[in-house]
C-alpha cells in the first residue's frame, strides 16, 4: 500500500502498541462490534444447520452434533450480550478470543465424534463439510482490521488445531490430503492478513483525518472531546490534576469585515502554530468552534495554568493581518480539583464562563475564577 501509508507509521501496521489512544480506542470499538456482528451470525445459523444433520445422519450422531450446536449457540449469544465496544483494547482481545475460542473447540470435538463413523455418500459429503470450519474462521479473519502481529496471534492457534486432529491420528494420516488442506489454509490465512491489514490502513486514515482541523492543524473538537474524556477519567483515578483553557479570539469578525475570509484564515493558521509552540508537550490544542479554542492541560494546576497561559499570551498569539496591532484573546481557566466538577463538559463549561466574563472586563485577558473578575484575579 505504498503512497497510503507513511513510512513513518508503517510501523503502526505491525505492531499495535505504538497506536495513538485514538486509534487504539477507534479499532477497539470496531473489533467488538465485528465480534458481535459474526457471533450473532452464528448464533443463529449453527443450531438451523442441525436439520441437515438429522435428515442425512443416523440417529446418536445427529443429536450428539444437535447437543453441541445448541450449546455453541448458546455461547455466541452470551458472547452477542456481554461484549460491549467499550474503546478499551483488552477488551476486544477478550472478545476475539472468545468468538474463534467456541468454533474451533466444536470443530475439534465434532471431529472427534464424526471420526467415529463411517459415513458414505451423502452423509459422508454433509460430514465432511465440517473440516471447513477452520477455513470459515480464517477468511473471516478478514473484517478485523488488525496489526501483522495480531493476525498471526489470531491465525496460529486456529491453524494448528486445525492439524491437531490429523495429526493425533498421524499413524493412519494420508498425507496428501492433508498438506493440501494445510497449505490452502495457510493461503487464506495470508489473504486474510493483508485484507485485515488494508481494513487497518484505510481506517488510520480516516481517524487522521478526524483528528486534525484542516485550517489550524489543531485537534478536531471531536477529538478534543475524546481527549478531555479520556485525560478526565485518568485524572479522575490518579487524583492528579487537569486544566482547560477555553480562548476566544477577541473582535475577530472585524478582520474578516476589513480584510476578507481568506486572510481571517491566515491569522488563525499562525494564531494555532504561535499557541503550539509555546505549549507543553502533554498539552493538547483543539479547535472547538469557529476562531474558539481549547488548551487541554494535563498534570497542571490551577495556578501552572494560568501561568502558562499568560506567558503564552505575553509572547504573543501574533498579528492582525495589517502586521502591526497585536491579535489578542479573552481566555477562561479551569481546574477539575479546585472547581469541583464531577465531570469533562462541567469543567470546559466553567472555563467557557469565564472567558466571558474576561470579555465583560474589557478582553485581552485571563480569568481563572468564578467571580467578578478582581484586579488580583485577572492578569491584563
Ligand atoms: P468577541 O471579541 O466578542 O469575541 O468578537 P468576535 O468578533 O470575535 O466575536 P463573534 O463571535 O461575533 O465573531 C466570531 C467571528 O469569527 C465570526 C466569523 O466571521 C469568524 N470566524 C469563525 N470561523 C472562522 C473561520 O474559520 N475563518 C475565518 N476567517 N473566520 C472565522
Ligand atoms: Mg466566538
Ligand atoms: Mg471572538
Amino acid at each position: 500500500m505504498p503512497g497510503e501509508v507513511h513510512p513513518s507509521e508503517l510501523m503502526w501496521l505491525v505492531f499495535p502498541h505504538s497506536h495513538f489512544p485514538l486509534l487504539s480506542r477507534r479499532r477497539a470499538s470496531m473489533i467488538v462490534n465485528r465480534v458481535r456482528l459474526f457471533a450473532f451470525l452464528f448464533a443463529v445459523l449453527t443450531p438451523l444447520w442441525s436439520i441437515v444433520d438429522y435428515i442425512v445422519f443416523p440417529f446418536p450422531l445427529w443429536f450428539s452434533l444437535a447437543a453441541m450446536r445448541l450449546l455453541v449457540s448458546a455461547a455466541f449469544a452470551l458472547l452477542v450480550m456481554y461484549a460491549h465496544p467499550s474503546g478499551n483494547l483488552a477488551t476486544a482481545y477478550r472478545a476475539m478470543l472468545v468468538l474463534f475460542a467456541i468454533p474451533t473447540v466444536f470443530f475439534v470435538a465434532s471431529h472427534e465424534i464424526l471420526a467415529s463413523y463411517q459415513l458414505t455418500g451423502i452423509s459422508a459429503a454433509i460430514g465432511s463439510g465440517y473440516a471447513f470450519l477452520p477455513f470459515v474462521l480464517l477468511a473471516g479473519l478478514s473484517i478485523f482490521p488488525l496489526t501483522l502481529v495480531e493476525n498471526l496471534l489470531v491465525a496460529s492457534p486456529m491453524l494448528l488445531a486445525q492439524a491437531m486432529p490429523s495429526l493425533m491420528h498421524w499413524d493412519t494420516l494420508d498425507w496428501a490430503p492433508f498438506a493440501g488442506a494445510f497449505w490452502l489454509l495457510a493461503l487464506i490465512t495470508a489473504v486474510s492478513t493483508l485484507a485485515g491489514l488494508s481494513q487497518l490502513t484505510f481506517m488510520i486514515a480516516i481517524v487522521q483525518q478526524a483528528i486534525r482541523d484542516p485550517i489550524t492543524g489543531a485537534y478536531s473538537r471531536r477529538c478534543g472531546q475524546e481527549a478531555l474524556e479520556l485525560q478526565f477519567s485518568l485524572a479522575e483515578r490518579s487524583g492528579s490534576p487537569l486544566a482547560v483553557a477555553f480562548i476566544d479570539l477577541d473582535h475577530f469578525k472585524s478582520v474578516n469585515d476589513n480584510y476578507g475570509h481568506d486572510a481571517g484564515d491566515q491569522v488563525l493558521m499562525n494564531m494555532a502554530a504561535w499557541m503550539m509552540s509555546g505549549m507543553r508537550r502533554g498539552d493538547i490544542l483543539c479547535r472547538w468552534g469557529g476562531e474558539e479554542f481549547l488548551v487541554i492541560m494535563p498534570n497542571t494546576d490551577l495556578g501552572q495554568a494560568t501561568q502558562a497561559i499568560n506567558r503564552i499570551r505575553q509572547e504573543g498569539l501574533g498579528t492582525r493581518p495589517d502586521g502591526i496591532t497585536p491579535l489578542t484573546a479573552s481566555i477562561g481557566v479551569a481546574e477539575w480539583r479546585t472547581d469541583r466538577v464531577t465531570d469533562w463538559k462541567d469543567l470546559v463549561e466553567i472555563a467557557d464562563q469565564r472567558m466571558y466574563l474576561a470579555k465583560a472586563a474589557g478582553r485581552d485577558r485571563v480569568v481563572a475564577s468564578g467571580e467578578e473578575p478582581q484586579p488580583e484575579l485577572v492578569v491584563a
